[in-house]
């Protein structure tokens, strides 16, 4: 995935995992500072989790979940109820985090044919969203880099600009300002035919890890409903506990129509996904015939081994220690941004957002592939975007072992930046 094949280094084989370490043939183990693209939460091979999906596997492994059920999707959905802010009580299920995207976009403009709202057809976004690859999750996201080939082929967007702010960042309320216009300006034209905003809350992720204030979605929120515009939050990185709560929106007031979750939502180990929604949104699809249905499905909705992981998942993430461990990351990257920027006084916009700890590093965009493969050496599961360098890792990486990758980090990086400055 994501790779030029004919200029990509050989993909390496990794033997075991076993808490916030992977081992490779070798024996030797590297720190997992990505979560292995964000999908883990409480460390590799968590035997509570394989346990469940053992015994899961030796009771049911998978049934057609048209017209059946099963007691992990039901649990599972109870689960998240209890941490869900009413009305979002409805569950879509499907198998990633694009699916969990094209869904909620499916359901928003179908909830307003369903109403009768026939005008409304249109979606908008922030600059530098990403939602996907699928069709759908491409259009909304953003119209640069990784999907250009594809723009004939996707529906047009209204996007607005998204004030991608940092620690100490003095102009933000500026920006902010900027992109609220912005905002008002689409919407006084188009207000009326848009079907729904779509929007990473509180961090951006692919394009950066570009974060902004909750204060400023309230504001956004506000405006757009009061155009009736639905709101999705996509929640497929920022969910379970990745930005301090165990979802993104407990930070916000407004409850949104849509929330998007996977990656974590297994824990990081079966492929899962769902699409929540409010029950007014649910109302709307209700009738004697099938064409108000959502008629959209895959093969493995609702698997029941990745209920189950889903389900062990969410009881180690509410334990009192897990929650602990999260506030422990959070101050150890405040701490630890703070020590390496007094060292390398050349990284840019440090942000942390819960468990993220992010910053800029002038020209590590053009040196990605020779970084990770250093990066790797050390030990260490760095995977930059563009010049931005970020820590997303596991919970149960403990602090200690964060501040010594941040170390090893700062290592790296010093003859690097050297390197850079002297060109
Ligand atoms: N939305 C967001 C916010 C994401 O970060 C991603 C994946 N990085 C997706 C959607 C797509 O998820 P998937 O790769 O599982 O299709």
């Amino acid at each position: 995935p994501f790779t030029q094949e004919k200029t990509a280094l050989p993909p390496l084989p990794i033997l075991r995992g076993k808490g916030p370490y992977l081992y490779d043939e070798q024996g030797k183990a590297h720190l997992d500072l990505i979560s292995s693209w964000w999908v883990n939460l409480h460390g590799h091979s968590h035997p509570e989790i394989g346990d469940a999906i053992a015994q899961q596997a030796a009771q049911l492994e998978h049934v057609i979940f048209a017209g059946f059920t099963h007691e992990p999707a039901v649990a599972l959905c109870e689960g998240l109820s209890a941490l869900l802010p009413p009305p979002l009580g409805r569950f879509f299920f499907s198998d990633n985090g694009s699916t969990a995207v094209e869904v909620a976009l499916k359901m928003a403009y179908q909830y307003w044919q369903n109403q009768k709202e026939a005008a409304r057809t249109q979606f908008l976004s922030f600059e530098g969203g990403y939602h996907g690859d699928t069709f759908g999750a491409m259009a909304v996201g953003a119209r640069s880099g990784f999907h250009n080939t594809f723009e004939p082929l996707l529906f047009p967007v209204h996007t607005v600009p998204y004030p991608a702010t940092w620690e100490g960042d003095a102009q933000v309320l500026e920006k902010e300002q900027a992109c609220l216009q912005s905002l008002e300006t689409v919407l006084q034209i188009h207000g009326s035919h848009i079907a729904a905003l779509i929007l990473e809350p509180l961090i951006q992720g692919a394009s950066g890890m570009r974060a902004c204030r909750p204060e400023f979605l309230d504001q956004v929120i506000q405006r757009v409903r009061a155009w009736d515009i639905l709101v999705i939050f996509d929640e497929v990185m920022t969910g379970f506990g990745r930005t301090g709560t165990p979802f993104a929106l407990s930070q916000v007031q407004a409850v949104p129509d849509f929330l998007c979750l996977s990656k974590g939502l297994s824990g990081g180990f079966l492929p899962l996904a769902l699409t929540v929604t409010a029950a007014h949104i649910y109302e709307a699809f209700l009738d004697e015939g099938a064409e108000k249905a959502f008629l959209h499905g895959h093969s493995y909705t609702a698997n029941p081994l990745a209920c189950a992981a889903g389900l062990a998942s969410l009881n180690i993430l509410l334990r009192p220690a897990t929650q602990e461990a999260i506030q422990a990351i959070n101050q150890t990257h405040r701490d630890a941004l703070k020590a390496l920027q007094e060292q390398l006084p050349s990284l840019l916009r440090p942000r942390v957002v819960g468990t993220i700890g992010a910053f800029d590093v002038p020209g590590l965009g053009s040196q990605n592939t020779f970084f990770r493969k250093k990066a790797w050496e050390a030990g260490l599961l760095l995977r930059p975007l563009q010049d931005t360098l970020y820590l997303l890792p596991p919970y149960v990486l403990s602090p200690h072992d964060l501040h010594t990758a941040y170390g090893k980090i700062a290592q790296l990086l010093g003859p690097f930046l050297e390197k850079h400055e002297g060109r």
